[in-house]
């Protein structure tokens, strides 16, 4: 289990200045999965966060080629 190691260690915040990250403009899985990583910093839920950003990189590779930084806030 490589990745069983979620960041921030429990108290994890996005830092004020990192740029969002846009899902492709009219393409409805990104604004939902966008919506859901919202959700999830705004709850303080670090494990949905992670969960979020997984699906989005995947969603992104998968559907349109581009590969993200894991952490692009
Ligand atoms: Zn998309």
């Amino acid at each position: 289990m490589y990745a069983s190691h979620p960041p921030g260690n429990g108290d994890y915040t996005l830092p004020p200045s990192a740029p969002p990250i846009h899902g492709v403009q009219g393409c409805e899985p990104c604004s939902n999965l966008v919506a859901e990583l919202r959700h999830a910093v705004q709850g303080s839920d670090p494990s949905a966060e992670v969960d979020a950003r997984v699906k989005i990189r995947r969603h992104m590779i998968q559907a349109h080629g581009t590969e993200i930084p894991f952490f692009a806030g």
